[in-house]
C-alpha cells in the first residue's frame, strides 16, 4: 500500500511516517500543498493522509484540485480545528474520512485500512482466497489454516495482488506499492518476493503473465 502523507509539522509527520511504515505501508511524505499537488498529479497512491493547514496551498485546495481532475484516491484529512463547519466542508470537498489532532496512530492505521477496504469494495476485514487468509489488521497470513511467516514486503506484495485479484499488476505497479521515495529498489526485488511467496504458499497461487506482470486469479469460491 502506498500512502501520500501531507503534513508540514516535522515532528508529527516523522511520527506518522514511522508508524505507517511499521504497519507495512510505503509512505511518501511532503510538507506543503504545492508538493502534494505535484505528487498527486504524477504518482498513483492507495490513500492520502492530508493535513488541512499547510503552507503554499491549503489542504482543502489540494483536495479540491485532486477531485476536479477526477482523482478518486481515498483521502483522510487531519484537522486541528474541532469545528463542525470544518469537518462538513472537508467531507463535502471530497474527503472520505477525518481525524482530529491529536490522534492515536493505531486509529489512523485502522481508518486507513477501512478506506482501503471500501475502495476495493470489500466488506470483510480479512481477505480470503481459496485456502489463503490475509488479515491486514493483525498482519497475519494463514494457508490451509496454518500460520505462514512473511517479511513486511512479501506481505505488502501479497496484499496488493489479493486486493486486485483478477487483474494483472506490472512489476512497476508492484514496486510503487512496496517502496516510498528515496528507498532503494533492487532490480529483481519483485521477482525474488514472488519466488518466496510461491515457495511459502503454493507455486500456482500467483500467475506470471509473460511480458505484462503478475496476478492472482479471481477466487472461484
Ligand atoms: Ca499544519
Amino acid at each position: 500500500m502506498r500512502i501520500l502523507l501531507v503534513e508540514d509539522d516535522r515532528l508529527l509527520g516523522d511520527g506518522i511516517r514511522a508508524g505507517l511504515k511499521q504497519a507495512g505501508m510505503a509512505v511518501d511524505w511532503v510538507q506543503d500543498g504545492r508538493a502534494a499537488d505535484a505528487a498527486l498529479a504524477s504518482e498513483s497512491y492507495d490513500a492520502v493522509v492530508l493535513d488541512l493547514g499547510l503552507p503554499r496551498l491549503s489542504g482543502m485546495e489540494v483536495l479540491a484540485r485532486a477531485r476536479a481532475t477526477s482523482n478518486a484516491v481515498p483521502v483522510l484529512i487531519l484537522t486541528a480545528r474541532d469545528t463542525v463547519a470544518d469537518r462538513i466542508a472537508g467531507l463535502d470537498a471530497g474527503a472520505d474520512d477525518y481525524l482530529l489532532k491529536p490522534f492515536d496512530l493505531g486509529e489512523l492505521q485502522a481508518r486507513l485500512r477501512a478506506l482501503l477496504r471500501r475502495a476495493g469494495n470489500q466488506a470483510e476485514p480479512v481477505l480470503a482466497h481459496g485456502a489463503l487468509r490475509l488479515d491486514p489488521a493483525a498482519r497475519s497470513i494463514t494457508w490451509q489454516e496454518q500460520p505462514v511467516e512473511l517479511s513486511a514486503r512479501e506481505f505488502a506484495l501479497l496484499h496488493a495482488l489479493l486486493l486486485n485479484a483478477g487483474r494483472v499488476l506490472s512489476k512497476a505497479q508492484l514496486e510503487e506499492k512496496l517502496y516510498g521515495w528515496g528507498e532503494e529498489i533492487e532490480s529483481n526485488a519483485v521477482e525474488v518476493f514472488i519466488h518466496h511467496l510461491r515457495r511459502k504458499l503454493a507455486p500456482e497461487l500467483i500467475r506470471t503473465v509473460r511480458g505484462v506482470g503478475y496476478m492472482i486469479a479471481k477466487d472461484a469460491q
